[in-house]
């Protein structure tokens, strides 16, 4: 990684540098560059649709510069709208629902939004009186195992203030009930990290990423996610699963910001990825492989 080396004078705290004659102290300090690189074409799995000819635009200038392609997550009223966008870019969107998981109506939503085209159902929120594991809402999970529309249900902390609906665990028995129901969930459980590591290390269907605050309220200690995601050179070993994968594939990239929002997490992600000692291999998975196979993608027009 490129190194910027700072020299910072201290100035004398008598004269503030006017020249008493007091020697100045000198210190010497290396500040990473920031790190910006990707595999050279990335898929942010998580970010808000915004019903607006600006929020398009911004969408398309700075996903065609970076060669990346959105799961853009559109809420119900919005969906005429949102799958118009996506038909027009197929190569830039893979669009998702934003169905109301206590709406009445859920199942004959999700069928709705499947016949329009839409790929993927999220972002979904458990903000009433159910956990994501109780049964009220198998019928639902059901449903999107069916048509193979994988799901990006938000973990932990919540705008409103809220999260107890919302583990991480309660995901895990949701991915052992339907175990043909691709969760890419949001947040990786914050502040459930624990929880959210073993879910998805015991279930090769659930997936993270480490959108929200997560990245920022540990930007000091970035090598802080090995305690959670751990396994990787266990893999074969006593007490692993026959199919584990190595840990940090078990987290997909996004943003869940503003387009304008893409550079800063890929700053905040390569951190992450750098202080943990993550291979090429892996970042490749993070960045757009394990959605890329999820949705049936060929890459290879990308990477040219
Ligand atoms: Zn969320």
């Amino acid at each position: 990684m490129k190194k910027n080396v700072v020299t910072l004078i201290l100035l004398c705290t008598v004269c503030m540098g006017f020249g008493c004659g007091q020697q100045a102290e000198k210190a010497t300090h290396t500040i990473p560059e920031p790190n910006l690189s990707t595999p050279g074409f990335l898929i942010d799995s998580h970010i808000h649709y915004r019903a607006t000819d600006e929020w398009e635009k911004s969408f398309l200038e700075i996903f065609e510069k970076w060669n990346a392609i959105g799961c853009i997550l559109v809420n119900m009223k919005d969906l005429d709208r949102g799958i118009t966008f996506a038909k027009a870019h197929p190569d830039r969107v893979i669009p998702y629902a934003a169905i109301e998981i206590d709406s009445p109506t859920v199942v004959a939503d999700i069928r709705k939004a499947y016949d329009m085209g839409y790929k993927g159902l999220g972002e979904l929120f458990a903000l009433n009186e159910w956990n994501y594991d109780d049964p009220k809402y198998d019928p639902m999970w059901a449903m999107a195992e069916k048509l193979g529309l994988p799901v990006a249900p938000h973990t932990g902390i919540h705008a409103s203030g809220q999260f107890s609906r919302m583990r991480p665990g309660y995901l895990a028995t949701v991915a052992v009930k339907f175990p043909n129901l691709i969760i890419h969930a949001a947040h990786f459980g914050n502040p459930w990290y624990n929880e959210a590591g073993e879910a998805t290390r015991r279930n090769k269907n659930l997936y993270f990423d480490m959108t929200g605050s997560s990245l920022i309220k540990k930007d000091e200690d970035p090598g802080y996610w090995k305690e959670f995601l751990w396994w990787t050179p266990y893999i074969g070993k006593p007490h692993m699963p026959a199919d584990a994968i190595p840990a940090f594939q078990k987290i997909v990239f996004a943003t869940d910001e503003s387009p304008s929002g893409l550079e800063d997490n890929i700053i905040r992600f390569n951190k992450m990825l750098d202080a943990c000692g993550v291979s090429e291999e892996t970042r490749k998975k993070c960045y757009y492989g394990t959605i890329a196979e999820i949705h049936g993608i060929d890459v290879s027009k990308y990477l040219k």
